[in-house]
């Protein structure tokens, strides 16, 4: 399987997955997709549900990956990724909630850097080099990329994170790691972060002997693995003449992404929804027919605060225009208010705690199904654990929440990190020099 720049249509500049991963980004500034879809066939398909995850995972995306490992070393790599549940509670009749935030760090973002992590280490290990993985954060991020790195052989992690403006929370998450894992308090926003990460993957001093990448949701790496869990809730929770509706709380917009990949697979998924705060581009793109990129807007699901979703080049890529995304995708965008306002019902009524993001998945999906009506399965996907954002949930539902184990070990530990300024050449010169740090 080859992989090409959304912005080479002809497909002139074939690249294999272990340069497209490396990559991250094409020269052309295009993102890398798979030359093909590969339909599953339908005998495989029905194998499906009687299949755990882990041997889903490999029996999908083996196509993608079978120039770099052989079979037996795929599927043990499948088991150590989803080594963790994907569950589903059914908090109304027909309306699902898919619980991606069972891994290390509560967040459905672990399942695209645990597979990313083990990836570049099958292919640093068949090269004999070392990687430097830069990646900026404005919270979830960073904790699930340095979880899925850590303590690999052969890799460094630099978490470049904007001074107070990350959760309590997140900043234990982040710095509590050592190891081979560096985290950077950078004094400026997360825009700064993410501007001197791009400035150290295209500066070539850094390239020289070492070999740097970045672990950012552009990486189609962190993509592929996340069709895999749409596969698997189809083959749970398929029922004969109900249409399937996947409600997706979107930000940067990878999760929907791997979602619709997963259909044109042949994932039998009659729709889905985009749902977003009132950071809409999409919404509005759907609706009036042009992209008009903004500054984000800070809201209380702020992992989806983004005003220039870089996966919309992946949609419009699929998609091909703007009339065949209408029909295959509704999007709508909703307040904080409203977003509060549903977390308090839903605990009311149903007994279940949503957090900021899967509520605005699930106001996405009630909104479809009033316009649609059912027959149908509703499922939304719940994308963090509510206790990552505790301050917001206990505000609105004192008391409700408690604070799972693994969440709570952070608090206990030491806060490790490195303070920069905002300033290039101080970080490249952390990143650069830091050579003998490598535990190999
Ligand atoms: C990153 C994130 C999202 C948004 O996902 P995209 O793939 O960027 O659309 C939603 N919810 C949570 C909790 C996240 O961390």
């Amino acid at each position: 399987m080859k992989y090409f720049s959304t912005r080479d249509p002809d497909k002139k500049q074939a690249v294999s997955l272990q340069e497209a991963v490396i990559k991250g980004l094409a020269d052309d500034g295009g993102l890398f997709m798979p030359e093909r879809l590969l339909p599953i066939d339908p005998e495989t398909l029905d194998s499906f549900s009687s299949l755990k995850l882990p041997e889903i995972a490999a029996k999908m995306l083996f196509p993608y990956v079978a120039d770099s490992f052989s079979i037996p070393a795929f599927e043990a790599l499948c088991q150590e990724v989803f080594n963790f549940p994907i569950s589903w509670v059914e908090i109304e009749d027909n309306i699902f909630s898919l619980e991606l935030f069972h891994g290390p760090t509560l967040a459905f973002k672990d399942v695209g850097a645990r597979f990313m992590a083990r990836l570049l280490a099958g292919f640093t290990h068949q090269e004999h080099k070392n990687i430097k993985v830069v990646v900026a954060t404005s919270g979830d991020t960073g904790s699930a990329v340095a979880a899925g790195f850590y303590g690999m052989k052969g890799t460094k992690v630099y978490i470049l994170f904007p001074k107070n403006k990350v959760s309590r929370m997140q900043q234990k998450q982040l710095t509590t790691w050592g190891g081979n894992v560096v985290a950077l308090e950078v004094d400026g926003t997360f825009d700064d972060c993410q501007r001197h990460v791009k400035a150290l993957l295209s500066d070539a001093e850094m390239q020289q002997n070492q070999v740097l990448t970045s672990a950012n949701s552009i990486n189609i790496a962190r993509l592929l693995p996340q069709m895999v869990y749409f596969a698997f809730a189809a083959s749970r929770l398929k029922q004969q003449d109900k249409p399937l509706v996947f409600s997706v709380p979107s930000g940067n917009f990878g999760n929907l992404t791997a979602g619709l990949m997963a259909q044109l697979m042949g994932i039998p998924i009659h729709q889905f929804v985009a749902a977003t705060n009132v950071n809409d581009v999409v919404p509005s793109y759907l609706q009036e027919g042009v992209f008009t990129a903004r500054p984000s807007v800070k809201t209380i699901s702020n992992a989806m605060d983004v005003g220039n979703p870089s996966n919309f080049e992946r949609m419009l890529f699929l998609f091909k225009n703007i009339e065949t995304m209408r029909q295959h995708l509704q999007a709508y965008s909703f307040s904080d208010e409203q977003t509060e306002e549903v977390m308090k019902s839903v605990f009311q009524h149903c007994n279940y705690l949503l957090d900021p993001h899967g509520a605005v998945g699930y106001l996405g999906l009630k909104k479809y199904l009033q316009q649609n009506p059912p027959p149908a399965i509703g499922v939304f996907l719940e994308t963090a654990h509510p206790a990552k954002f505790a301050e917001t949930v206990k505000k609105r539902l004192r008391n409700k929440l408690v604070i799972p184990e693994r969440l709570q070990a952070f608090e206990d530990k030491k806060e490790q990190f490195l303070s920069c300024e905002n300033n290039y050449s101080q970080i490249k010169k952390v990143v650069l020099e830091d050579e003998n740090q490598i535990v190999f």
